[in-house]
Order: structure tokens, then sequence, then C-alpha cells
């Protein structure tokens, strides 16, 4: 093939040494181009830049070999089968064992020249140095010349081993045409920066490790550089490039509102919702995330921002991702707006289960009765029709991807502002990243006379006196809620240690809780049972509440001032930071207890820190730390793809780098034809990910 016609969204199978079958295995690891393949980066590399001579063999010591064998010889123990060999160079001798691998008694003879790679370790069955932790060993040709060098280790499989891999690349590069610089000359100098062509080849087969490392960051800058400059095409595409509405300076509304607050807001409060104000005068539509800590107080300035908003004459949708939670917003405005005369809405299955109260609402919304709306995800439904919607709020929507967000502005045609608001501390890497496209505001100070929650660990072994505090808190006049992993018991569980909350329930309000108003609620029980159960609760009539996670998020019941969760090991962090956070709302003192399985393993350690800090940041970095960034927001959901070289925790500089250098590039460069190159290469390594920048 001539290098004119060189493609890199040609199929893989035209690689050299790949042919059909192979290109076929190759797609388990999600190669289908010769993009893929060249972009299929080592996992880790080995040194065999320097053969050790089997004189200058060490114990413990890893180290490149090479000699013919003798002596080969297969002994059978109950356990293994082990082969052992004698290799022997011009400066000595040392023995070699294979465990389990017998098939290669018929290709290993007396003669064959092998090189390999491995740790010696002593024998002690045969009282002598071997070489028997192998990591690669090759038999070699007559004649056949030995490259050394750093070799590449690829993520392989049984049908494509390391060396089709090392093979298949190696042809690969040398048919490819050199690889088109994609960064602005002044961002290579600025950073110097290896070219693009020099550190895609250096990083498979590297010369020295100066150069990989330098490959290494050329490529992980370009890769997050890629993806900033996704998320800034997102934001402009969001901002400069439409049109919204912009308010007016706060006017009486605002301020009669404001006042009548039943508190003062506390400094962070009141500096977010002026930053909110200011970006809503503006005439770009706002992109803000809010992020503060369960507790801190987010909703007022969410209702501030609705109130500005209807001040303006514009209609406000708050929506939240529970039924709980709607209600409870719900009835908040109803009570601190209804005076001023601000008509509050409610979308949410409570309302669109009667095909009749449903179209009322609708009518409503469409016909500018409503000034806020707040409700849940049926407020994105398509036959949700604003008359003149001029904000709309997430409240807790971690779990909203960029592409999400992006949509859902689309409800209007003129663009309405937007604030997320979140309680999961999301650490720095993460607001660059999956909230790339947001404006960040935080409420670290949390308003006055917050108790400290107290959060112990205890064994199942407690639970007696546990409740019993339990039954105290309630006699003084406190609530409490019981949080249980599961609602009931699967199959599966049947022999594992779990207590699921219908269970619990049961055993809870028969037993030591007997003549204590009790209520179950979980995720199965139907919305207008939910809807009740929780404005008894609210009211303080029913005493203690066992629920699943349904609670976790947002719940704001003040008099509640214990937790009990039970098999505590069974959650993240972040969700144990939540789901504490639902108590520690009012003046009076408050405990966390999480009953655990076990005092030992890892669950336990991890328990122990929640009993050590109440810093959300800190647990959200160990959470992300313990399980990575997918499980931490939902793979699927984040909407970002995933990264090849660089790592968001170590890359952090880079990271900073690539952003700095994406916004300077995205809002200074006029060139249209740079862009199309940029869209091109963000096309061809994520794919449709950021197909909404192409949809201009
Ligand atoms: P979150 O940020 O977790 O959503 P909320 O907005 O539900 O927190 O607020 C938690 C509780 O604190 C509510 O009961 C709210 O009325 C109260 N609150 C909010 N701001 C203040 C403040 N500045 N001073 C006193 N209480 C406040
Ligand atoms: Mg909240």
């Amino acid at each position: 093939m001539s290098k004119t016609e060189f493609e890199f969204t040609d199929s893989v199978m035209y690689v050299k040494g790949v042919g059909p079958q192979r290109a076929k295995a190759l797609e388990k690891l999600n190669i289908f181009t010769k993009y893929d393949l060249l972009t299929h980066y080592p996992r880790a590399y080995e040194d065999q830049r320097y053969i050790t001579p089997i004189a200058a063999a060490k114990i413990e010591e890893q180290g490149i070999f090479i000699g013919t064998l003798s002596n080969i010889n297969l002994r059978e123990t109950s356990r293994f089968k082990i082969i052992t060999a004698i290799l022997r160079d011009n400066t000595g001798s040392i023995q070699v064992t294979w465990f389990n691998q017998e098939y290669l008694m018929k290709l290993l003879h007396t003669g064959t020249r092998i090189m390999i790679v491995g740790k010696v370790k002593f024998d002690s069955w045969n009282g002598v140095l071997s070489i028997n932790q192998i990591n690669s060993f090759s038999i070699l040709e007559p004649g056949e010349k030995i490259t050394l060098g750093i070799q590449p280790v690829y993520s392989a499989t049984a049908t494509i081993t390391q060396s089709v891999f090392r093979n298949a690349i190696q042809n690969l590069l040398d048919a490819m045409p050199p690889v088109k610089e994609i960064l602005p000359a002044e961002i290579i100098d600025k950073l110097n920066l290896i070219p693009l062509d020099t550190a895609m080849r250096q990083i498979h087969f590297p010369k020295n490790e100066e150069i990989l490392s330098r490959a290494r960051f050329r490529l992980a800058f370009d890769e997050l550089f890629l993806i900033q400059c996704g998320l800034m095409l997102i934001k402009r595409k969001n901002t400069i490039e439409k049109l919204g509405i912009s308010c007016k300076k706060n006017g009486a509304l605002v301020k009669k509102v404001f006042e009548s607050l039943p508190f003062t807001l506390t400094g962070d409060q009141l500096k977010t919702f002026k930053t909110v104000a200011k970006d809503m005068e503006n005439k770009l539509p706002m992109r803000r995330l809010i992020q503060g800590d369960v507790g801190s107080g987010k909703t007022v300035v969410a209702m501030l921002a609705l109130v500005k908003a209807v001040e303006n004459g514009y209609q406000g949708a708050l929506m939240a991702p529970t039924e709980i939670l709607a209600d409870q917003h719900y009835n908040t405005f109803v009570k601190m707006l209804g005076d001023f005369g601000i008509r509050i809405g409610l979308l949410s299955a409570k309302v669109t289960r009667s095909k009749k109260t449903r179209a009322e609402t609708y009518e409503k919304i469409a016909n500018h009765e409503f000034d806020i709306v707040v409700g849940t995800h049926a407020l994105i439904q398509d036959e949700v029709k604003f008359a003149k919607l001029g904000i709309v709020i997430t409240d807790e929507q971690h779990h909203f991807g960029v592409t999400q967000r992006a949509n859902l502005s689309r409800k209007s045609e003129i663009v309405p502002d937007m604030l997320v608001m979140t309680a999961t501390p999301i650490p720095r890497t993460m607001t660059l990243t999956v909230y790339g496209d947001l404006e960040v505001s935080l409420i670290k100070e949390m308003p006055p006379g917050r108790k400290p929650i107290k959060t112990s660990v205890k064994t199942v072994r407690s639970r007696k006196k546990i409740y019993e505090f339990v039954r105290e808190e309630i006699l003084k006049g406190r609530q409490a809620y019981v949080v249980c992993p599961l609602i009931e018991r699967s199959e599966s569980e049947k022999l594992n240690y779990i207590d699921p909350a219908t269970e619990m329930y049961e055993m809870l309000s028969k037993g030591i809780f007997k003549g204590i108003p009790c209520a179950l609620i979980h995720g199965k029980i139907k919305p207008a049972e939910k809807d009740e159960i929780m404005t008894r609760f609210h009211g303080g009539e029913i005493k203690l509440l066992v629920s699943t996670t349904v609670i976790e998020v947002g719940v704001d019941v003040p008099n509640a001032t214990v937790m009990v969760i039970e098999n505590a090991e069974r959650f993240g962090l972040s969700q144990l930071h939540q789901l504490r956070g639902r108590v520690g709302r009012g003046s009076e003192k408050s405990y966390c207890i999480l009953v655990s399985n076990s005092k030992q393993g890892a669950a336990s350690a991890r328990l122990d820190l929640m009993e050590s800090t109440t810093d959300g940041f800190k647990l959200a970095e160990e959470d992300l730390k313990l399980r990575g960034p997918g499980q931490f927001f939902g793979e699927a959901q984040h909407g970002l793809p995933d990264l090849k070289v660089a790592n968001i925790f170590r890359d952090i500089e880079i990271l900073i780098n690539a952003r700095d250098a994406a916004e300077t590039f995205v809002t200074t460069e006029s060139d249209l034809n740079y862009f199309a190159e940029l869209r091109k290469n963000l096309a061809l390594a994520y794919g449709d990910k950021f197909s909404q920048i192409n949809q201009a």
C-alpha cells in the first residue's frame, strides 16, 4: 500500500501481521481501526537492553539471559508438573524452572537456544539457583538476531500475544506516514513538547527512559488538551454562540424574599448568590455548578435564583432526583414564597399519575400560570412546554453527564440559565474534567450552630445497646433513621449476613420500639404512600424511619438526630457521608452509628475513616482512590471518554497546563480550519462522545 493511501480509519485488518482473523480477536480489546492499534499503548515496559551474563546472576534479581538448554527434565508432585533444565552461556550455567507447562517438553530440546526474562530464586529442592519467575521467554531460531531495547508490554489476549502485538505495531509504524501535528506551535514551544510523530513512535519502542517519559508527557498532554478543547467548545457553543437572557439587578421582590428568610445567609451562601445573580444579569447563559457539602444550605441559594428569574418575568424549574426531595422543595417554596404571590407548581409522579391533574399541570406551565415548577425527571418530558423558561436548576444531580446537561437546555427557544447543585464533594481533578463545561462555586462554610455529628462504628453484637440508645433519644423527643442496604432478602443473599429493611422494620417495630410510631420506606413503596410517610415524618408524628438509601439525598428533617446504618460495610464512603448528612441539621447533638459485620479488614478501615473525619472532600478523595472515577460517577453516566495515557490523579499538572492551553486556544483561535482539524481529531479519538459540538 502506498503511503498516500494510508488512512487511520482503515480497518486494523490491513496492518501487516494482523489479517481478518486477528482483527476479529482484536475487537475484544476495542481495536477496530489502525488508529485504535496505534493508540493501544503499552501498559508496561521490559528493559531488555542489557543481557546478564549467567555468571553474574544474583538471587532475587531480575535479568535477561541468553543461552542453550540441556538436562531437560519433567518432575511431578501432587500439585505441580515441574520442568527443569540447565541454561548455559559462555560465562556459566544456571537452572531454569517452569511450573505446569508440560507442553514445553515438546518444544525444548538439548541445544535449544532461548532468551529468557525472569527472576533468580533459590531452588531448595535441588539446592541451586534457578530462574523460576519467568516473565517471558522465547525460543531463538538458529542465527536469529536479538533485538535489545526497552520492549513494550501490551494488554494482550490468548490469541494475540505480546510478540504479535510488537510485530504488528512495528509494521504499522513502518507503514505510517508522519503523524500530523495537531497542536499550535506556540503551545509546543512553550511547554517544550516533542513532536507528536516522535511521541507516538517512541511510546511503543522507546530508545531510552528519557524519551519515553517525554513521549508519555506529550501524549498525556494531547489527550487532556483535546478533551479540554471539547469541553470548552461545548461551553462556547452553549454560551457565546447562543443568546441567553439577561436579568435586571436585584429588585424589590428579591429583596423582600431575602429579608423574610428565617436566618442570615452564611458568607459563602451570600457570595455564591451574588455570583449567581451576576451570571443571570449577564447576556451569556449561566452554566454554574454549586458544590457544597450536605447541610451547607444550597437550597436557599437556588430559591433566591428562582425568585430573581421570576422577578424578571421568567419561569424557573427546579429538578430533584427523587420524589421525596421534589416534594420537600415544593413544600419549602410554598411556605417561603407563597406570601409573595409567587405561584409554585409540582410536577412529579404524584401529579402525572392522573391524566386530569397531569393535563392541568402541563397547561398551567404552558400558560405561565406557574412561576416556579419543582419536579423530578418528569420535568424533562417532551410534553412539558414552558411559556418562558428562564432558569433550570438541578439539585443533587451529580449523576448527570456533560451531554445530558447540554440536552436539558434545549427545552426552550431562549437558552435558559443553568445551575447544577451537588453535595458530592468533587475533587478538583473532577471539576476540571467531568464538570469542565461548568463554572464552579463552593459553599464551604456551614450554617452556624451546627453541632458535630458523633460517629461510631459498632458490630452487630452491640445491637441491643444501640437500639436502646435510639429509644432513649426518641423518648427525649428526637427522631431517628435506620438505613439498610437492601429492601428484602434475595435468593443469593440468603446465606450472607445481611439485614434488609423489611426484616429490620419487622424486628424493631414489634420489638424494642413497640408502641412507638415507626414506618418503613423504600423504592418499591407507592409514591402516594411514600408522600404520606414523609409528611408524617417531617411533622414529627413518625419517630423511627426504617429505610433504604431513598433518603440518601437532600431529605431535611432537623429534629432527626440519630442515624443507624446497618451493614455499613456495603456502602461507599461518599454514600455514607451523604446518609450521615441527614442528621446534624438542627441544634441538638446528633449521632451516626455504623453497624458492621466485622471489625476487621479493609471495610473496617474505611469505616474508621468515617469515625475520624466529617470532611466530605477527604472522604470523596479516599473513595476515588479506592473505587476509581468510573465507580464514583457511574462509568456510563459521566460521559467522558476513557483516558489512554493520562491519569487525572497522577497528571494533575499536565491537566492544568492542558486546560490553560485549551482555554487560550479555544477563545483566541479564530482560524476555523484549525477548529475543523481539532474536531476531526476529537472524532478520531473519541467517536461520538463529543458529537454535539459537531452539530454546530
Ligand atoms: P443542602 O446544601 O444539603 O441542600 P439545605 O439547603 O437542605 O442543605 O439546608 C440544610 C438546613 O440548613 C435547612 O434546614 C436550611 O433551612 C438550613 N439553613 C440553610 N442556610 C442556613 C443559614 N444560613 N443559617 C441557618 N440555617 C440555614
Ligand atoms: Mg439539598
